[in-house]
C-alpha cells in the first residue's frame, strides 16, 4: 500500500530534502505551506512546482495572531515566538493528517541547525504540545532522535533516513548535487518577526493596543512610524513603493493625506488629531516634501477628496527625531 505523508514546507533546501529523501522510500509526498501577515507560502508553492508535489496552502492568521499576543514560550531575540509557532504548525497539519488520511507528518529540521528553536529540547517540546508526537518524523536527523511511531511501524524505513545536525551545510549541499537540485533557494527568511526593525514597530503597537487587528499590523509593513504620544503615531511613505502601499491598505483610524502641487510622501495620519498634535503631524509630513523653505505645502485627503486641505510650511528642521523601530 503506498503511504502517504504531510510535509510543513518553507520550500528552503532542507524541507525540499526531506521530500526527497521520503520519495526515495516510495512515500507519496504532499506539502503544507502557511500563510499570516509575517510569511507567505510563495516560495513554498514555488519550490512544490518545481518538485511536482501537490501543496495545500493554509492561512492561519486568526491563531497565529492569538498565540503571537502570549507565546507561552515566549520570543527569540526578536518577536519571533518560534518554539509556539512550530507547535501551531503542527497541530494544523496533524488535524489535516487526521481529516485526509495521511500516514504521518514531516518536517525539513535539522538538529542543532538553530540552536533556540532545533535543540533537542525544543523538538521534542513542539512535537508533545503539538498533540501529534507519535506521527512527527524529521528525516533529515532522524537517527539522531528516538524512533517515532511511522518508523516502529514500517511506514518509514529508518536505515533511509538521515543523522544531520549543527549549522554547517556541507551535507545539504552534497545531497542537494546528488538530488541534480540546481537552483538552491535561499535559506529560508522572510519572516518579518525575526527583522528588527519590524519587530520594533510590533512592539510599539503592543504598547498602544493588546489586540491589533490585521490592518494594524500590514500597516507596519511601510513607511516611517513616528510616535506623536502614547496613542497617536503617523506613517510617512519612505518611496513609491510605501506610498503604494499606504495607498491600498485601508484603516478605519487613518486618514491618507497626499501632497498636492509638490512632490512628496504619502502620509497616514490618525483621523482622531486635532489642535497643536495635528499641525505637528502635518509640519512633519511636509518636512519631507520636495519644497523651498519656507514655502507652503499642502496636503489633501486621498479617501474622500474632501474640501478640505491641510497646510503647512515646508521645513526640513521638523522632521521627526527619532523612529518606531529601526528603519
Ligand atoms: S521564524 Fe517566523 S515563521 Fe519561522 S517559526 Fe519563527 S515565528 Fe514562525
Amino acid at each position: 500500500m503506498v503511504r502517504r505523508a504531510l510535509g510543513l514546507f518553507s520550500g528552503g533546501l532542507d524541507s525540499i530534502l526531506a521530500v526527497k529523501i521520503l520519495q526515495e522510500q516510495g512515500i507519496k509526498v504532499t506539502a503544507i505551506s502557511f500563510v499570516t501577515p509575517f510569511f507567505s507560502s510563495k516560495k513554498a508553492e514555488a519550490s512544490a512546482e518545481m518538485l511536482e508535489i501537490p501543496i495545500i496552502v493554509k492561512d492561519i492568521t486568526e491563531k497565529h495572531l492569538e498565540m503571537l499576543l502570549n507565546p507561552k514560550h515566549g520570543y527569540g531575540s526578536t518577536m519571533n515566538p518560534c518554539i509556539d509557532c512550530h507547535t501551531l504548525m503542527l497541530k494544523v497539519a496533524g488535524g489535516i493528517m487526521e481529516e485526509r488520511g495521511f500516514d504521518f507528518i514531516f518536517t525539513g529540521e535539522v538538529l542543532g541547525e538553530r540552536p533556540m528553536s532545533q535543540n533537542k529540547t525544543a523538538l521534542h517540546i513542539v512535537a508533545k504540545e503539538s498533540g501529534y508526537k507519535d506521527s512527527i518524523l524529521r528525516p533529515l536527523s532522524a537517527k539522531l532522535l528516538p524512533e517515532t511511531e511511522p518508523e516502529k511501524t514500517k511506514k518509514v524505513k529508518r536505515s533511509g533516513l538521515l543523522e544531520v545536525s549543527g549549522r554547517q551545510r556541507k551535507k545539504q549541499l552534497e545531497m542537494a548535487e546528488r538530488y541534480g537540485i540546481r537552483d538552491i533557494p535561499t535559506p529560508a527568511g522572510g519572516c518579518l518577526l525575526t527583522d528588527p526593525g519590524f519587530s520594533g514597530r510590533l512592539k510599539d503597537l503592543l504598547r498602544e493596543k493588546e489586540k491589533p487587528s490585521v490592518r494594524d499590523i500590514e500597516l507596519l509593513k511601510a513607511g516611517r512610524h513616528v510616535r506623536l504620544d502614547k496613542n497617536n503615531k503617523i506613517i510617512i511613505g519612505r518611496n513609491e513603493t510605501d506610498n503604494k502601499i499606504l495607498a491600498k491598505t485601508e484603516n478605519r483610524e487613518y486618514l491618507l493625506l497626499a501632497p498636492h502641487g509638490v512632490k512628496g510622501p504619502y502620509c497616514m495620519i490618525p483621523r482622531r488629531l486635532d489642535g497643536e498634535l495635528l499641525d505637528k503631524a502635518i509640519k512633519m509630513c511636509a518636512s519631507y516634501c520636495d519644497a523651498l523653505e519656507g514655502k507652503e505645502v499642502m496636503f489633501r485627503n486621498m479617501e474622500k477628496q474632501e474640501k478640505r486641505r491641510y497646510k503647512t510650511a515646508f521645513s526640513k528642521s521638523n522632521r521627526p527625531k527619532k523612529f518606531i523601530g529601526v528603519v
